[in-house]
């Protein structure tokens, strides 16, 4: 994929979201972190790295994808969204880059093999406009069979979406309301563009998990999860996991209260009346077994991000055979 192309008079149309910001020279995108340097646009943050954890996979969060493993995970800095309740805010909104160390891919995949990592997450700011990045990590660590994640709000561009296939293996989205004026005016990007994205993503086989932060007053009235959680099913299928999070206050959006157990509970029994198979409530502690769809046996139990007990056998459930969606390897757990 080419990250950019020529434009009138000396600019150049960054390719990696979907604002495809038209960039003049010396100017830097949306995200702070895109630059026309003149013959190009330069990734400033490319080997940048701002945060590396070692992080079990279900902290993503995916429970679908490779359950148990341990994922290498990794962020810059920069964001092409800007929301004020971001929990993350440090990295994400962070304009300066630290250029006192460069991270190769090599070395980032060295890691991941030394820790016997079975994926590298791209995660804690926006991967979207680090793609350049993520992609040579990702090439790299596929010679090794380690898998690669992206923690996205969706945005990407279609010429990213479609370079991701193959690239990217795993993807978290969140979906962070389903009011499109809210989007537009207090996040970033827009609501019909990250829900296009969704279904790509599933088409492309790049296995799809949605995370759902749920803010009191903001995003979390019944009619607007019944909207949510209509669309999910009627276009991407009832075996998605939908992941529904817990809000605290942060970064400027101080003045709210945390969600509660109830509201939370609430959007779960809504997800469930639509039949989505795979509703899990996040960051309260809460225990959030996965269950066989068809017999209802605890196939996956969890406790905060570790796996109490693993009963899948070959991807299925071990009491009725029901197959379960998601990645699952034979020489992870089974
Ligand atoms: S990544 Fe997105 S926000 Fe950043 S420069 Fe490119 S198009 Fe603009």
């Amino acid at each position: 994929m080419i990250y950019y192309k020529d434009s009138a008079n000396g600019k150049k149309i960054c390719l990696l979201c979907s604002y495809y910001c038209n960039l003049k020279p010396g100017q830097v995108g949306i995200c702070g972190v895109n630059k026309n340097v003149g013959d190009k646009i330069e990734c400033l943050v490319y080997g940048r790295i701002s945060a590396f954890n070692i992080d079990p996979i279900e902290k993503k969060p995916l429970y679908h994808f490779l359950p148990t493993s341990k994922s290498l995970s990794l962020g810059t800095v920069g964001c092409n969204f800007h929301c004020n309740f971001c929990q993350n805010y440090g990295i994400s909104q962070e304009k300066k880059i630290d250029k006192s160390r460069f991270i190769s891919p090599k070395e980032v995949v060295n890691i991941a093999l030394e820790k016997k990592c079975a994926s590298i997450s791209y995660t804690y700011n926006e991967p979207t406009i680090f793609y350049p990045y993520a992609k040579d990590i990702a090439l790299e660590a596929k010679k090794y069979g380690i898998k690669s994640v992206f923690v996205s709000n969706g945005f990407e561009s279609a010429e990213t979406i479609l370079d991701m296939k193959g690239v990217i293996d795993a993807i978290n989205v969140d979906l962070k309301s389903f009011n499109p004026k809210y989007y537009k005016s207090k996040l970033g990007g827009n609501l019909n563009q990250v829900l296009e994205n969704l279904i790509k993503f599933k088409e492309n086989g790049v296995w799809l998990e949605i995370t759902t932060l749920l803010i009191p007053s903001k995003n979390d009235s019944d009619d607007e999860i019944r909207a949510m959680v209509k669309w999910i099913k009627e276009n991407l299928g009832v075996n998605i996991p939908w992941h529904i999070s817990a809000f605290h206050p942060d970064y400027k959006e101080l003045n709210l209260p945390r969600t509660s157990i109830k509201s939370l509970k609430n959007a779960k029994s809504i997800a469930k009346e639509y039949g989505l198979n795979y509703v899990y409530i996040g960051n309260v502690g809460l225990e959030n077994s996965t269950l066989c769809p068809s017999c209802k046996k605890s196939l996956i139990s969890r406790e905060n991000f570790g796996v109490k007990s693993y009963e899948l056998r070959n991807g299925s459930c071990n009491n009725c055979g029901q197959k379960i969606a998601g990645v699952f390897w034979k020489n992870v757990k089974e």
